[in-house]
């Protein structure tokens, strides 16, 4: 697909009317909704499994990747920026209308909104994150309060990717406390018109990501193999793919096929929210295969209140479209 397939997107003026953005706070001087504090590095840390015993204790820092975790508002949002000021007031230096009665949360300006704005209006009403960036200058302790800024560093495109046509807009946010500048966190989104697939009105299942660390996992499947890595020092099999082993480091390994038998560890029925290519309800499965290691898949053979934890089951490979394969765990009949 190409932009001259898709109407909702005009890339050339849009394209000016987008880069003048560049350089626009996207917040001012909001103050981070709480301290940092312990609890939520000890929450942090748990979730990771990270022990390091520089996060805990009276001397406690916390991890710098939790920069961000500082600077989100949550469900609710932003109270004020911290110089008590309206961010809707922060002057724009481009002169972009700031039409009256319009909605946007606290913490974030007029200018940003418009923008996302912009790009609805011209169809990229879907977001996905791509990547983000972090860089720390100096270490965050428990009762440090940060302030930050956002500025709309670049805003590029149009693209064609598989999801769609759309504009990559990437923020710059600097964290501070008392002392000066405590990191920077660089993040970017693409905002795009979601792809059409003409011939097939069904909705497809989305689409593995498959990457360098997972790409051997995927061709398995293809080939209706269920391929585990085994550690070739320690020998430890894992799932999901990694490249390096996480019980000893190590980041030699050989690909094996699991026997393809294993039982319900755990599992969730799907009711709601409802995705395109899904007929809720179904259930959606945790299975500790026979080799120890766990994957999630969906269930066949038994229906959705039918399934039991402890439920022996065995993989097969089932075709959803002309592209994609994944594995699915039948339910087998208990002995
Ligand atoms: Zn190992």
């Amino acid at each position: 697909m190409t932009t001259d397939d898709d109407p909702a997107v005009r890339p050339d003026d849009l394209t000016v009317r987008l880069k003048t953005y560049e350089g626009l706070p996207a917040a001012v001087a909001v103050r981070g909704k709480d301290p940092v504090n312990l609890p939520m590095i000890r929450h942090w840390c748990e979730a990771l499994g990270d022990t390091n015993p520089a996060y805990a204790g009276p001397d406690a820092v916390a991890p710098p990747t939790m920069l961000q975790a500082w600077t989100m508002g949550g469900l609710s949002g932003h109270a004020e920026p911290a110089d008590g000021t309206s961010p809707a007031g922060h002057p724009d230096p481009a002169g972009h209308p700031d039409p009256a009665g319009h909605p946007h949360p606290p913490g974030r300006t007029q200018a940003y909104d418009d923008l996302l704005s912009l790009l609805d209006e011209a169809g990229c009403t879907s977001v996905v994150a791509t990547d983000c960036e972090q860089e720390y200058v100096r270490p965050l302790r428990p009762g440090d309060e940060v302030t930050f800024d956002t500025v709309v560093e670049s805003v590029t495109g149009p693209k064609t990717t598989k999801l769609g046509t759309g504009y990559f807009v990437t923020t710059r946010t600097d964290v501070r406390v008392s002392e000066g500048l405590a990191g920077t966190h660089r993040f970017r989104i693409l905002k795009y018109a979601p792809a059409r697939t003409r011939q097939d009105p069904r909705p497809r299942r989305p689409r593995p990501v498959v990457n360098r660390d997972n790409a051997g996992f995927w061709d398995g499947v293809a080939r209706h193999e269920l391929l585990l890595q085994r550690c070739a020092a320690c020998r430890t099999p894992r799932f999901p793919w990694l490249p390096g082993c996480p019980d000893c480091g190590s980041p030699d390994w050989d690909p094996f096929p699991a026997r393809g038998d294993g039982t319900v560890h755990s599992y969730v029925v799907m009711h709601h929210p409802p995705f395109p290519a899904f007929d809720p309800p179904y259930a959606v499965v945790l299975v500790e295969l026979a080799e120890g290691v766990r994957m999630v898949g969906n269930v066949v053979g038994v229906p959705y209140d039918k399934v039991r934890i402890g439920m022996p089951v065995r993989v097969e490979f089932r075709a959803y479209d002309d592209e994609l394969v994944l594995p699915v765990f039948r339910a087998e009949e208990a002995s």
